[in-house]
């Protein structure tokens, strides 16, 4: 039996497993309109997901043919896993921010290689040792390329414009765009009185955005043909302040469950990166590169008992740091280093 909340108006969640991961389930988000039934993010491409999210419309009444529309607050597969799948039921629409749209069409265009290459090559800059490479080394030799996931995931077909209301029939959902976890992550405000009465100007669907105990991950926007250097850390921090600014009712999150007070969340993701950064500064009172940062800066588990994969992202978290650091000015490139070093100046 899928768990299904109805938090009322016209709104209810459906808890939807995600395999093999610590995260356990999405919130997968459904919203009653004039023009039919519009979910909010799908769940990962699995037959358990699949059969969990249809067997919980179901016990609503619903079948998933019925389904108008899909919204979805960012690419990651947890959340758009499902999205191709309910298109080819039911004929729904699928709206995404372009910056993530343009993801998913990166992705799926990818020639073979072209990610282990990319994946490779910024390792190396960031002073990764030999050890960690020689897998990367081994499987371009070797032929066997590793795509990234979410090759298969649906190509959107509508584009969800930020600050603007959503074309849904008789319901006011407006896009909040909170880039930072990823570059075309949205918030959803709906924007009508809370159920119950609760003071605050409606509620919000937050994705991964703000979550009640969860601090998400804050990577580089890793783009193999993108030049720009970005600041996916100050575009997060920039967008909790944007979201603090709605001060809603009620938060309903994509993961975890739905909590009230936003303004003391946002304060406490603040306050975390804050002094995260702050720590980060000490440790480069020695000039570090980003792998030599991601190796002592302070993780759930040892750094040798990361896996693999997880250090690769750890590496994208402490460049993410890093970019603010520096952008700052309150850490700097050594320069003619290789692999570049960063140190910190002032303070
Ligand atoms: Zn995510
Ligand atoms: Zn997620």
């Amino acid at each position: 039996m899928t768990q299904v909340t109805e938090h009322g108006g016209g709104v209810w969640s459906l808890k939807v497993p995600i395999p093999d991961n610590p995260l356990g389930h999405t919130l997968v988000h459904l919203l009653d309109t004039d023009r039919g039934p519009v979910l909010i993010d799908t769940g990962w491409d699995d037959p358990e997901s699949w059969d969990t999210l249809v067997g919980g419309l179901a016990t609503l009444g619903i079948a998933i043919k019925d389904i108008h529309g899909v919204v979805i607050t960012h690419h990651h597969p947890d959340h758009h896993g499902l999205s191709g799948q309910v298109r080819a039921a039911s004929g729904a629409w699928i709206a995404m921010h372009p910056a993530d749209t343009h993801v998913v069409r990166r992705t799926r265009t990818q020639v073979p290689g072209q990610w282990l290459d990319y994946i490779t090559a910024k390792l190396t800059t960031a002073g990764a040792p030999a050890e960690h490479l020689a897998p990367l080394h081994a499987a371009r030799e070797s032929g066997r390329m590793r795509t990234v996931p979410g090759l298969n995931s649906a190509l959107p077909d509508r584009d969800i414009t930020p600050g603007e209301l959503l074309d849904l029939a008789g319901r006011r959902l407006r896009a909040i765009w909170t880039p930072g976890h990823t570059p075309g992550h949205v918030c959803l405000h709906l924007e009508e009185e809370h159920p119950s009465g609760l003071a605050g100007n409606g509620r919000l669907f937050s994705g991964d955005h703000l979550l009640p105990e969860i601090s998400p991950h804050i990577g580089l926007y890793e783009d193999p043909a993108e030049e720009a250097v970005t600041d996916p850390l100050g575009d997060y921090l920039d967008s909790l302040e944007r979201i603090e600014r709605l001060a809603v009712a009620e938060v309903l999150p994509a993961h975890q469950y739905p909590f009230t007070d936003s303004a003391a969340r946002v304060q406490e993701l603040l306050a975390h990166h804050e002094e995260r950064l702050a720590g980060l500064r000490r440790l480069l009172a020695q000039p570090l590169t980003p792998w030599d940062l991601a190796v002592r800066m302070e993780w759930n588990r040892p750094w040798d008992q990361i896996p693999y994969g997880s250090k690769n992202i750890a590496v994208s978290e402490a460049e993410a740091h890093l970019r603010r650091l520096v952008k700052l000015g309150h850490a700097e490139a050594v320069e003619g280093s290789d692999p570049l070093t960063y140190v910190a100046v002032g303070a």
